[in-house]
This record gives C-alpha cells, structure tokens and sequence, in this order.
C-alpha cells in the first residue's frame, strides 16, 4: 500500500488549531504549500491553505476527510508572506487559519483565481480604417461611435473606456462589428482603476532638496540592500515627501518594488496623484474605498511585480512584492496602524519584520514619532534623520500661544477672545482652520431642575445631540431617538445644552459671519462618496474660509492658506484615562499646529484650555515635541509602562457583569508566573457598551521573551476555562488604547 499524503491546513476559523485533511489518490499530484483548496469543515465547505504535507496524522487515516479539489496550483502566498504570517499568529497569540485569510483580499479569500480579468479592447479593422463614417449616416450612433474610434488617440479602446464616454455603446458597437468595422481582441488587463497609467507628459518639476533633505535620502539610498530602520523625524511640512520620493525613485531606477503605507485618513486621491505625477511607473493602490474587483486587481498586479509601487492602509503590508526593497511607514505614530479587532496586529512592528526577513531597510516618518519609535532611536535600534527646516523656505513655524478661558464668556465652544482672532485673520484675507475632536452639536442634554442628562441605555455615554435633524445619537453603539423637547423626567420646559461640537461651532460662527464660506469636515458630513475630497480641495484653494474639522484635518493635508489654527479643546488629553493619553494629545496639539503657516504667509496658533499652567502643556510649547517626549518618557519609565515594560490585554465582553469578571479572574489563577505581574479584573475606561459589560486583565513584563512563552502556554487552553462559553474574549498584545 502506498503512503498516504495528508495536508495540514488552516481554515479561516478562530480556533487555534490546524487541521488534517486526506490527499485522495485520485489527485494527479498534491497541493503545494501556500496553496488554498477546498475541504469539507463541520457542515460547510471551506476555503483552506496548505500550510505542510505530513506523511503521518494525529489522527488515524481512515478518519480524515479528503481534500475536496485544490484551487491554486502555485503557492497564493510566497514563503516570505507565509513566514511573515506565521511569525504574527505566534506574536499576536491569534489563530493562523484566521491570520491568513485576513491578510487576503475578499476575492481571494472567496477562492478567486490569483489571475486578472480580462477585458475587451477593440481595434477598428482594415476596411474600419479606410470606411468614410458619412457611409454611416443612416445609422448616426454608429457613426459617431466610428468617428470616436478613428479619432481615438489610442490604437485600441477597452469596455471600461467606453462605459466612461457612452451611454448605450454596445448595440452600435456590436452592428459595427458585424459590418467587420470593428473586431474585438480579448486582452489581460494591465491597467483599471485603482492603478494610474504612466504618464510621461506631466512630470512636474521637482524642488531641489536641501542638504538636511538630500542627506537624509542619501543614507536610506546607501543601505537599499540590508535591513536597517531610520526614523525620519521631520517637523510638518518640511518636505518628508519629498525625501520619499527622491528614495523611491532610486530604488525604481534599481529595478525594486516600493510598498508605502499611510493612514486611512491620509490616504487621499491628492496624495497619490502626488505619486502618479512624480514617479514614472505604475502604482497601485490599495484602502478602503475600492470595491472588491479594483482590490483583487491591485493585489495581483503587486504580487506579479506589474505595479511597482504600492501605497495602502495598514493591510496593504501583506500584499507579495517579489521584487519588495524598500517600505516607507508614513505618520508612523499613527494608530490606525493598530487593527483594532480581531487579528490585532500593529503594520509599524510587522513592516519591521518583514523587513528583517526580506533583508531591506524600513523608512517611518513623522513629525511626532512615537515614544516606542523614539525609545528605539535611544537605543540605537533606529537611526534618526531630522529635518527641521520646512520644504518651503518662506514658510515658518507658527506662532504658537495658550488662551486660558477659565471664567470667559465661552458660548459654543468659541471664547470672545478666540472669535476676535478670527475676525481679524478674516479680515486680513486669512483662513482658518478650528480644530474639536467631537462632532455633533453638543456632547448631552441636561435638565437643570433634576438632573436628567440624555445617558444611552445601552453603553456608560451620553448621547450626542445633533441639529440639524434634531436628534439624540449614541456615538458608541448608534442608538438613536429624537431629542426631547422637554425633560422627559420632571416635564421641565427648558434644557440646557452644555458643551459643544463641530456643528454647535458652525452653527454660531454661520451666525457671526453669514457671508464668509464655512466647511465642516467630520464622519457627519463626509458620508457620501466624494464629499471628503471636495471638501478638502475647498479647503485647498481657499475658497472654504472657515475649516472647522475632527482629526480628519490634523493629518498629513497641506492647506497653503492656513494662518490661523484653534484648537478648541486641547484639554482632554490632559487627564486621559489611557496612559497614552498625553502622548496622543502633544502629537495631536503638533500635526494641527503644522497646518498653520504652510505658505507664506505667516502662521499663528492659538489653544483654549482650562489648565494654562499644566506643566505638559508648558514643556511642549515651550521644548517642542522632542522635549516634550523626552520629560514624558522619563514618567513612563518610573511607571514601568511601555515603551518600558511590555504589555498584554486580556479583553472581555460579557452579558453579565459578573461572567466577565469570573471568567478574567479564572484567567488570573492560570497566569501565576514569575516573569509577568497581572493586574485586573479591572473595567474598561467605558464600562458598558452596546449592553454588554467590558472588563479587562492587564499582564505586564519586562521582558518581551519570556511574556511570550508564558503566553504560547497559556491561550490555548483559554478555550477549555470553565467561564469561556459565557464571555466573547480577545487578546490584545502592545494595546495602542485602553477602550
Ligand atoms: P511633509 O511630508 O513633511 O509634511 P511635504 O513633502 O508635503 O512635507 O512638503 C511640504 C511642502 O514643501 C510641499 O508643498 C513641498 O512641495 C514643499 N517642499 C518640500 N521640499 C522642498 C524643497 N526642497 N524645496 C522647495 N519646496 C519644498
Ligand atoms: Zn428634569
Ligand atoms: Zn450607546
């Protein structure tokens, strides 16, 4: 009898098992590794991947079910993808079946072939060529679509072209093949939607770099074939872009491929029409905003080398590159390179080990560099390049001052002090740009009489008020309901709005100013496909006056007009629940401050706090961010927390309070070793939410080793608690927040 072959596969399941399927004899040949097939799993049929051939199971032979049919006949994944994900199931503590797959586009993970589609292009014939369209007259549409054809610039036009410039092509289109005016030829796509086109006709002209510019380029380009980190910290607007893309260029010029990824927010058609214009080659690009079709084809033009640079959010790290030589991390102190569900994992740390593996240098930017990346420096892990000059020589930092509003007038958010400074900019042929990090119109409605306040029945929060339609909304589990005209307690008529959101601040500036152009830029009014764009290309040209905007406009946007920034209510930060809390609040007083005086003219900030003696506030606008970060990291080393210590959630959501908490205290017991300290049960910063109760256990360790070990023993039996069935739990390593 013959050896069986049995692939060990992951399944897109949470369970942290592998599992082992029969290769029945019948297959020509067996699945490679990195292959995805097709497998019977409980009652479903599954899409799978071969991680191994094994000759032997755990289990007898005769019980493994057999694979149903084998989707790839090369590996989907390259080694290197596979051992890069194989590396963060083990990091992350999450399941590999599940890593895997969410590291695939949809398509893909539906079992799509890793192929591009392809399209129809059609060519005119001979006799096309040589027909007068006047022979066509009867037939005008026909006529006008040949006419079309033969004054097509291109030789040959495709599906998506004419869907673009034609109602209803394809009947004339189709009578004119007929008449053997038109033929089609089926061609592989090498070009749709999310990829730009090489466009040699509109290079700009590139500025000259500066010597601080030049030799930061100089050091990444001299070490394009190792692995080693730089940190680029630069302050906003001194030309970092401009650093990368003198970089990329010369990794194209040495035939490599360049992966950059970026925050979702800053991920704008602006930024890689930035890219399209400067560099003479393909791009894709990968985020949220594509449809599962531009996805596909972006991930398989990367994976076959056809696009040679890739710009994409967080899960665009996973996208193959064979020829992969250089990642550029851009505003790298950003969380959203933390996934904040499920396979929890951070693209900074995961580019790095990529990176490693790969042997090719990592680039992160930012103008706040996080205290981990900061640390790193200190240790001699990363090395430091500063730009401190901004790209535009006129252009200076802004004047930065505190406005204590303690006692003020502060109807709407805005102190009287504040609304002067923007009638005296506005009157100065200024912009202004107001930064809250709240949307909405006001954060509750109380009742002065008893008390009452507008809390969410379903979550520790109140509910935002919001104008326009005059509604209650719960921003933390979208429950809404019509605002009360009177208080639903004691029937009091009158209810006091205390505190204010993006909307109460363009509602009162509309007021003060009717006739100057106000845009408010938030989740509430950027919904619609487009809007973000538009908005910000207002803002751009100066034609919106007053930008009044969430954290969609700290980052990353160069408004050239900007010569007023305020920021409304820098305080929050302050006393933050989350020991990242001050961290977050300098980076965010700083990238806001950077959208000030980008052109040239001059630039002014203005922050409104409660707390104008805080000794933060002070160190940061009087030391800068690096002061800043080096006073706050000395407090973090006393308090041992990260970048100091290294730390693990245990997250868990319960219908019932008290499951949660027996279940985290049974995970307590379980963790009694010498190398980690537990602390917990202890509720989340927001007990409730949704209904469900959120409490946590935070495991701590000076040593990022041996928190593993304990770790690898330790979560697979988590499944076998005596409390799991009554809880939904995660585990969260390097948590970037406490919610
Ligand atoms: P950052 O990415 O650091 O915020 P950018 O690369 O967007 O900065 O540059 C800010 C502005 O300065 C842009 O308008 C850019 O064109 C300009 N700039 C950058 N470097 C130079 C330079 N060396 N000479 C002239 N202008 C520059
Ligand atoms: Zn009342
Ligand atoms: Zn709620």
């Amino acid at each position: 009898m013959s050896h069986s072959i049995i692939a060990r596969i992951a399944v897109p399941v949470p369970l942290y098992s592998l599992f082992d399927y029969l290769v029945p004899v019948t297959f020509s040949h067996p699945p490679v590794a990195g292959a995805r097939v097709r497998v019977q799993f409980g009652r479903k049929q599954l899409i799978g991947m071969v991680v191994s051939l094994e000759s032997e199971s755990m289990f007898p032979v005769s019980k493994l079910k057999p694979v149903l049919d084998i989707v790839d006949d090369q590996p989907l994944l390259p080694a290197e993808i596979i051992k890069l994900l194989k590396w963060a199931a083990s990091y992350y503590h999450h399941p590999l079946g599940d890593v895997l797959f969410s590291a695939l586009p949809k398509r893909l993970r539906e079992g799509a072939a890793a192929e591009l589609k392809s399209e129809n292009h059609w060519v005119l014939t001979e006799s096309g060529n040589k027909v007068d369209v006047n022979e066509l007259k009867r037939a005008p549409k026909q006529a006008a679509l040949l006419a079309y054809f033969k004054n097509s610039a291109k030789s040959e036009v495709i599906s998506s072209q004419l869907n673009e410039d034609w109602d209803n092509w394809r009947s004339p289109l189709q009578s004119l093949v007929d008449k053997s005016l038109v033929e089609i030829i089926e061609k592989v796509q090498t070009a749709i939607a999310p990829l730009s086109n090489v466009s040699n006709d509109r290079l700009p002209e590139k500025p000259e770099l500066n010597s601080e510019q030049e030799n930061a380029a100089r050091e990444v380009i001299g070490v394009l074939n190792s692995y080693q980190t730089f940190l680029l910290q630069g302050i906003t607007g001194s030309g970092k872009t401009e650093v990368y893309l003198e970089i990329i260029e010369h990794a194209l010029a040495q035939n490599l491929q360049v992966l950059v990824l970026v925050p979702e927010i800053s991920l704008t058609p602006q930024l890689t029409q930035r890219f399209t214009k400067r560099l003479n080659t393909i791009i894709a690009s990968l985020h949220s905003g594509l449809n599962d079709t531009q996805r596909h084809s972006a991930w398989v033009q990367a994976s076959k080398g056809v696009a040679r640079v890739v710009i994409g959010t967080r899960s665009a790290l996973f996208t193959p590159m064979p020829d992969l030589g250089l990642i550029i991390l851009d505003e790298e102190h950003d969380a959203s390179f933390k996934q904040q569900e499920g396979f929890r994992y951070h693209a900074r740390d995961l580019a790095l080990v990529r990176a490693k593996n790969k042997n090719i240098p990592v680039l992160l930017g930012s103008a706040t560099p996080s205290f981990e990346s900061l640390e790193n420096v200190s240790r001699e892990q990363y090395s430091l390049l500063k730009l401190t000059k901004r790209g535009v020589l006129s252009a200076r930092p802004p004047k930065v001052s505190l406005l204590d509003v303690c006692r003020r007038p502060m109807d709407d958010g805005i102190s009287d002090k504040l609304f002067n400074k923007i009638e005296e900019h506005l009157n100065n042929d200024g912009q202004i740009l107001l930064f809250l990090n709240r949307r909405g119109y006001a954060p509750l409605l109380m009742c002065h009489e008893c008390g009452w306040t507008t809390a969410c029945q379903r979550c520790d929060a109140n509910m935002t008020l919001h104008h326009h339609n005059q509604r209650l909304r719960c921003h933390h589990c979208g429950y809404e309901k019509p605002a009360p005209t009177k208080c639903p307690e004691c029937d009091h008529e009158s209810l006091y709005i205390p505190g204010a959101g993006t909307e109460r601040i363009e509602v009162a500036l509309t007021e003060k100013f009717p006739s100057v152009v106000i845009s408010r830029i938030d989740r509430d009014t950027t919904r619609r496909k487009g809007e973000l764009d538009k908005k910000l290309n207002q803002a751009r040209t100066g034609e919106a006056r007053i930008l009044i905007g969430t954290q969609m406009l700290a980052k990353g946007h160069d408004f050239p007009n900007v010569t007023l920034v305020g920021i409304l209510n820098a305080d929050q930060g302050l006393f933050s629940a989350d020991f990242r809390g001050t961290e977050h609040m300098a980076q965010l007083i700083i990238q806001v401050s950077g959208r000030a005086g980008r052109g040239d003219k001059p630039g002014e900030v203005i922050i409104q706090t409660h707390h104008p003696e805080h000794p933060l506030l002070h160190t940061l606008l009087d030391s800068g961010y690096t002061g800043f970060a080096k006073t706050a990291l000395i407090e973090r080393k006393q308090a041992s927390f990260p970048p100091f210590s290294y730390m693990v959630l245990v997250r868990c959501e319960s219908m019932q309070k008290e499951h949660g908490i027996e279940f985290l205290n049974e995970c307590r017991q379980a963790l009694n070793y010498e190398e980690i300290e537990t602390f917990g049960p202890l509720p989340a910063p927001m007990e409730r939410r949704a209904g469900r109760y959120r409490w946590q256990l935070i495991i701590l360790s000076k040593e990022r080793k041996s928190l593993h070990s304990v770790l690898r023993q330790w979560v697979p039996g988590i499944n076998k608690l005596k409390t799991v069935n009554k809880v939904r739990w995660s585990i969260d390593v390097d948590p970037q927040d406490m919610f």
